[in-house]
């Protein structure tokens, strides 16, 4: 026995079983009733929200034989002619794929006659914002002056594109978008018709997830319950098909931003990629739970408007006692702009977790980094006198003549470079060898130097980097293997090379460590 897909097989048939367009349903059986029917009809709003079916059922009641409070009676030669597909009075055309003039002159000449059988001939147009300039001008024509027995249902997601001399010859009715709870309802139903066993909070998953289509909440049904078929569904089994994650997840991941550990937040994020989660959906849902944070802290009573159980409320008003609105909003703003960019992106884990770092550190600004080198820069200077300018800006000067490579060669250990900096520059392949991998992943691309006060200067080639490396715990980490591998207390400041510039630029009167000491400062994986 074949499969027949859940949307067509539960395809609604009277109006009863339209969900969610109340108004529209009301005013199409009201016209019915008092026998006030339009000849042209605009049907606009997001896909699967019911356009089609709400126009075929039109067509059926306008033609029904014995009409019962505006509704097909189902039953007559009429409305079973409909039903199957063989009726001569329901035209169906798809304008994605019948979009010229042709197309439409054809109807034209169809319209001159009258049915043979039935009373209205009903052209249902989906996709119309597809028809080309010259259609729509045919189209025109046929409205402007339409036979009594002819009605056309224009159907469209994108009711921006009709010409507005076409729109002002049509009824026009929005569909909304489904809620959930409508969706949920309706899916329950059709669970029990099929003797399916699914847990509710699956379906509300379901129901979420298809964001106002019912022709979308059937289909990712119909996709889950596939993979499971004799068995329960549950929650976790949708989560797994769709690639989505549980909100304790996002729970566990905010905590981490708010503690600021850039550490745990990555590994997080590769838990998550390891699990094979789908990265957009993730964002997404994540800014559906900030959401959700946001009208907990707004309103103590938003317990029926929230989606969640009672234990994950209790955890939904202890985090949003640790975030000011601001943040909160901020945090929403970057998550739903990263929803849209990893729609388009190959890197999607890295826009993902440059994301998250720079949330975890909101202190690291390039600019005001860059404001404090140079300080340092001139506060040297100054210290030191003019003998002690760089090399770099001397060749610049009257020297003109003189080989400034010969000096610049022979880089002499600055006076503030302590012993143990030293020996910690010579060790310190040794040193971060036990260090985590993901550490030493930027550690690798890093350069030493001296930095004030006998500190072990850092510097990483971009933000990224310099983030990571830069956070308390990692530097805490990277102290304390010192400590362990040499037996040195050396502090380590971490700063990233200005956009734009060079090391051996940005760093010229700082020592580089690495030529200094004729040494490779290598990091092994
Ligand atoms: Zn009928």
């Amino acid at each position: 026995m074949s499969y027949t897909a859940l949307y067509r097989k539960f395809r609604p048939d009277e109006f009863e079983d339209v969900k969610g367009q109340d108004a529209i349903v009301k005013t199409l059986k009201n016209q019915i009733k008092a026998e006030r029917i339009g000849h042209a009809y605009l049907f606009c709003g997001t896909r699967g929200t019911g356009k089609t079916s709400v126009a075929k059922i039109f067509a059926k009641a306008v033609n029904c034989e014995h009409p019962a409070d505006g509704s097909p009676c189902g039953e007559c030669a009429a409305c079973r002619a409909v039903a199957s597909g063989a009726s001569m009075n329901v035209i169906e055309i798809d304008a994605a794929s019948n979009n010229g003039v042709d197309n439409i002159r054809e109807i034209r000449e169809e319209v001159a006659y009258r049915p043979t059988e039935g009373r209205y001939k009903v052209y249902i147009i989906d996709e119309v914002h597809m028809l080309s300039i010259g259609a729509f001008n045919a189209l025109l024509k046929t409205l402007e002056e339409p036979p009594e027995y002819v009605i056309f249902i224009l159907a469209t997601t994108e009711a921006h594109k009709i010409p507005v001399t076409i729109l002002s010859r049509c009824q026009r009715y929005d569909f909304k978008r489904i809620t959930i709870d409508t969706i949920s309802a309706r899916l329950t139903e059709l669970i029990e018709k099929e003797q399916w066993d699914v847990e509710e909070k699956a379906v509300r998953y379901i129901a979420k997830a298809a964001d106002g289509s019912m022709r979308d909440a059937l289909s990712l049904l119909d996709q889950c319950a596939a993979f499971y078929i004799g068995e329960r569904l549950t929650y976790d089994h949708v989560l797994e098909v769709l690639g989505a994650v549980d909100t304790a997840v996002f729970s566990r991941l905010l905590r981490e931003v708010i503690a600021m550990d850039v550490r745990r937040v990555i590994k997080t994020v590769e838990e998550l990629v390891m699990q094979g989660r789908e990265l957009s959906q993730l964002a997404s849902d994540l800014t559906w739970y900030l959401r959700n944070l946001l009208l907990v802290k707004g309103s103590g009573e938003m317990e029926d408007i929230l989606d969640v159980s009672t234990e994950n409320l209790a955890q939904l008003k202890e985090e949003a006692q640790m975030l000011d609105n601001d943040t909160l909003i901020r945090y929403i703003r970057v998550f739903s702009e990263l929803t849209n960019q990893l729609k388009y992106a190959t890197q999607k884990r890295v826009l993902l977790e440059v994301t998250l770092i720079k949330l975890c550190c909101p202190a690291m600004e390039v600019s005001r980094d860059a404001l404090l080198d140079r300080i340092r820069a001139v506060e040297k200077q100054l210290e030191e006198g003019l003998p002690e300018r760089p090399a770099r800006d001397r060749a610049y000067g009257g020297e003109r003549g003189g080989p400034p490579q010969a000096e610049a060669a022979k880089p002499k250990l600055p006076e503030a470079l302590s012993e143990d900096v030293k020996t910690v520059a010579q060790n310190f392949r040794t040193i971060v060898n036990d260090i985590s991998p993901m550490l030493k992943t930027y550690l690798k691309k890093a350069k030493l130097s001296a930095g004030e006060g006998n500190r072990l200067l850092i510097v990483c080639p971009d933000e990224m980097g310099a983030s990571v490396v830069g956070t308390k715990e990692h530097k805490a980490e990277i102290e304390a293997q010192i400590q362990e591998k040499i037996g040195k207390q050396v502090e380590i400041e971490v700063r990233q090379v200005e956009a734009g510039r060079r090391f051996e630029d940005q760093y010229a009167d700082l020592e580089n460590l690495q030529e200094l000491i004729h040494m490779e400062i290598t990091v092994e994986d």
